[in-house]
């Protein structure tokens, strides 16, 4: 380094600085920030502070004002409403459901997903996917409407996922299915639906990736920035035979928090699920 050079633009924010931010909702890119020396990092960082602390009582104003509803619950309701809009049914079934039907998903004893469920009494669980209630109603709707029709549900599923980023214990699932459609059009209809849906959460920018699923075998992902948001199929498939289900189906399962994170660009789940630490993605301890 000559002499000229300014000393050192290598000074980072502290541990407990860059871990505020965060919380906060800092942009990822505002926490490698480098400073000259302690005095302009430490004015920058209450800075930021400040900003984000300003933005997030202007969140909670909004909030409590009535003029938006919780991240989460306006998804929600802009998904339903899109769905409802393009012919599905929304459907509501329970959360807990039995040992069998998870029998019945191929999820037997050593699956990995079997390992993820919140057991109950009774050989009873709380649900870790909606797929098993969607079969049900799709063969008993099917005696009694004309086919194609399509349903969707949107409820909590629970996994003892591995507490990371990207994964919560609870989480919120849409899961919509149609039936009996030409088995041709079948693989189109799954793009034209996961079009459907990601502009329906605002989100553009996404990839349809070819992938192994341990339920399903070979599915179609829908991925942003190489992260799932949606495991899709469509079938006739082998699980078919165990619901009574005969026709060609196309079926998608959206994470509504990944979706969320994808949307706000949020780099961690957590903030966009059910929290005592947030409130609509704002950091309580502001
Ligand atoms: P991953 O491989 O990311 O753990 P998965 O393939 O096990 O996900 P699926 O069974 O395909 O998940 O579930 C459909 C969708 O539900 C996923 O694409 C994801 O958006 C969401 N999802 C699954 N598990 C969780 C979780 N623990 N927390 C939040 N969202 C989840
Ligand atoms: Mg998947």
């Amino acid at each position: 380094m000559t002499p000229d050079e300014p000393e050192a633009i290598r000074l980072r924010l502290t541990a407990t600085q860059s871990q505020r931010l965060r919380e906060l909702g800092a942009d990822p890119l505002v926490l490698d920030e480098l400073f000259v020396d302690a005095g302009s990092r430490d004015a920058a960082f209450k800075r930021r502070e400040d900003d984000l602390a300003r933005d997030s009582r202007r969140r909670l104003k909004e909030l409590r004002a009535g003029r938006r509803a919780p991240q989460l619950v306006e998804l929600e309701a802009g998904l339903s409403a899109t769905l409802t809009g393009a012919g599905f049914v929304r459907v509501v079934t329970p959360l807990i459901i039995s040992s069998d039907s998870l029998l019945k998903m191929g999820i037997e004893h050593g699956h990995p997903l079997r390992e993820q469920v919140f057991w109950l009494e009774d050989g009873r669980c709380l649900r870790p996917m909606l797929a098993p209630n969607l079969y049900t109603l799709l063969r008993r709707l099917g005696r009694i409407w004309s086919k194609p029709f399509g349903i969707f549900e949107i409820g909590s599923c629970f996994r003892r996922d591995s507490k990371g980023a990207r994964h919560l214990n609870e989480f919120t699932m849409l899961n919509l299915v149609e039936l009996g459609l030409p088995a041709a059009e079948c693989r189109p209809r799954l793009e034209e639906l996961a079009g459907t849906v990601m502009a329906a959460a605002g989100v553009d920018d996404y990839e349809l990736v070819r992938t192994d699923s341990e339920v399903y075998g070979e599915m179609v992902d829908v991925e942003v920035n190489g992260a799932e948001v949606c495991s899709a199929d469509v079938g006739p498939h082998p699980l078919d035979g165990n619901w009574g289900v005969v026709d060609p189906w196309v079926g998608l399962g959206f994470g509504l928090e990944r979706l969320i994170m994808a949307r706000e660009g949020y780099p961690n789940i957590e903030r966009a699920g059910r929290s005592l630490a947030y409130v609509d993605g704002v950091r309580l301890n502001i």
